[in-house]
């Protein structure tokens, strides 16, 4: 599936400090089911494969191989009922070589430390990847935000970014919106941190966290930026391979920030929603289904489900509807095997971030099913809180326009940078994109070293 890109550097100063051997090793027969769907390994696995073809040296290798620093903070808040919970938060960062660490909040009852660490990574190789001045983090809570009045949510979110302390900062660590979390939530996060500086900084440091609303210093164009990103992506494979996306059947799992936003722009262009779902089930309508109603719906539900003008069908008869393109946005590992066998795409584009398990890749590759992988389909909204952190810093205001076209620029060029090392490499996209972002950390620390 690949082959050597670049022969190993000869190995000097980075490269010769460390001995650590890599602690997570490729799949094997043996391993678990457990390990198996662990994301770390996943994500471990992803990355040592590329390292390997792309020649990164065992030091670089060893240094991205864990987090730099994993914080758990048990705390507890008042609930309504005057009892109080405990709570767990985690930060993790795992990279800062190129910049502040950089990266989500989920807000979800299966948050867990192994997660966050695969999320964390991701972050760092998709900023590398885009030439963006950030590092990589991933953070939340382990709990259900369904579950909880607004101003719980309210007290739960501003308890926790005070434990967090100075572990976040506009120049050390910012977070952005993710699973379970919006804009709201990154107010709230905003509010509490600037209140916790002395009265002259507090308008400096309305760049902890992007991914605000607009009032409160967001960039015009964040909200929908992922789904943006993912439609950039679509629209180059189309012209790449002389397809009109006029009519094209598209599917999409998850129907929130990225999923909704994706299905938005996708029909404006022509598409065709022909099924989506979410926690709470799965629809179809062949003929196509309004993604602006159905957003109507979601508000008002919560959820896809119930919506009149949608079958309702089962999660396994979602995989197999007759549609082009896939767009995961939902949570990871959904396409295993099974999945991968049902689906009758050309073309998935990974909006959620790790939606293919290993084993379900090899099925689609061996299909010749093109996938798009997550580190470039849905970095749209890293570039675009890069570009709401920059207007913070330099105190602007960027309309709207402007932002579309520097982010459809970037997304460009890069899916260009792609195409080109997968070619000229003979790798897939998922092996190519890393092997950029790869490069790019191997020269940064080839050229600054280990300090001391
Ligand atoms: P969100 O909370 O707005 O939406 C998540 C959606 O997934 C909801 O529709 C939810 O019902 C659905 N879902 C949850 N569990 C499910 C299940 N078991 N089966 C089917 N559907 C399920 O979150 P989001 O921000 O849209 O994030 C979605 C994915 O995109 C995540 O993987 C996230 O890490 C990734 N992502 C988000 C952003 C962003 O800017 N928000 C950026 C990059 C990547």
């Amino acid at each position: 599936m690949s082959k050597q890109a670049s022969s190993p550097q000869p190995s000097h100063g980075v490269d010769a400090v460390i001995a650590e051997s890599l602690p997570l090793q490729p799949t094997s027969d043996t391993v678990s089911v457990l390990e198996r769907d662990n994301l770390f390994r996943v994500a471990s696995m992803q990355v040592k494969e590329a390292a390997e073809a792309v020649g990164i040296s065992p030091a670089v290798q060893a240094i991205l191989a864990q987090p730099k620093n994993e914080l758990i903070i048990n705390f507890p808040v008042r609930m309504s009922d005057g009892e109080y919970h405990m709570f767990k938060g985690y930060r993790v960062q795992h990279n800062n070589l190129l910049g502040p660490f950089k990266g989500g909040m989920r807000f979800h009852h299966e948050a867990n430390l192994d997660e966050m660490k695969a999320l964390a990574s991701w972050m760092t190789y998709k900023s590398a990847l885009h030439d963006i001045p950030f590092g990589g983090a991933k953070g939340g809570i382990k709990f259900d935000p369904r579950s909880y009045a607004k101003e719980e949510l309210e007290r739960i979110t501003r308890r926790f970014t005070h434990a967090l302390g100075a572990n976040i900062g506009p120049e050390w660590d910012i977070p952005a919106p993710d699973v379970g979390t919006n804009e709201q939530t990154m107010v709230w996060m905003m509010d509490t941190y600037m209140n916790s500086v002395g009265s002259w900084e507090k308008n400096s440091v309305h760049r902890i966290v992007t991914g605000k609303s607009i009032a409160a210093g967001g960039s015009y164009g964040r909200r929908e930026a992922t789904g943006q990103g993912v439609v950039h992506c679509i629209t180059e494979w189309a012209l790449e391979h002389g397809h009109n996306l006029d009519g094209v059947p598209f599917m999409v799992q998850g129907f929130g920030n990225v999923g909704s936003f994706t299905a938005r722009i996708l029909s404006k262009m022509g598409a065709v929603l022909v099924g989506t779902g979410d926690a709470g089930g799965y629809i179809a309508n062949p003929e196509g289904l309004n993604p602006h109603k159905l957003g109507e719906h979601v508000e008002r539900a919560g959820t896809v489900a119930g919506y009149g003008n949608g079958r309702t069908i089962s999660r396994e008869e979602f995989f197999a509807l007759d549609a082009d393109i896939f767009v995961p946005a939902a949570l990871e590992l959904e396409i295993g095997p099974e999945e991968a066998k049902a689906l009758r795409c050309k073309l998935v584009v990974e909006g959620a971030n790790g939606p293919t398990h290993p084993d379900g890749e090899r099925i689609l590759h061996d299909r010749g099913v093109q996938i798009i992988p997550d580190i470039l389909a849905n970095s749209g909204g890293v570039v675009v809180s890069y570009y709401e952190w920059l207007q913070n810093k330099r105190s602007e205001r960027w309309d709207r326009a402007e932002v579309q076209d520097r982010l459809e620029r970037r997304m460009q060029r890069t899916i260009s940078q792609v195409r080109q090392y997968a070619s000229r490499n003979d790798l897939t996209w998922r092996m190519a994109s890393y092997g950029i972002a790869l490069e790019r950390l191997q020269t940064g620390y080839r050229e600054r070293g280990i300090w001391p």
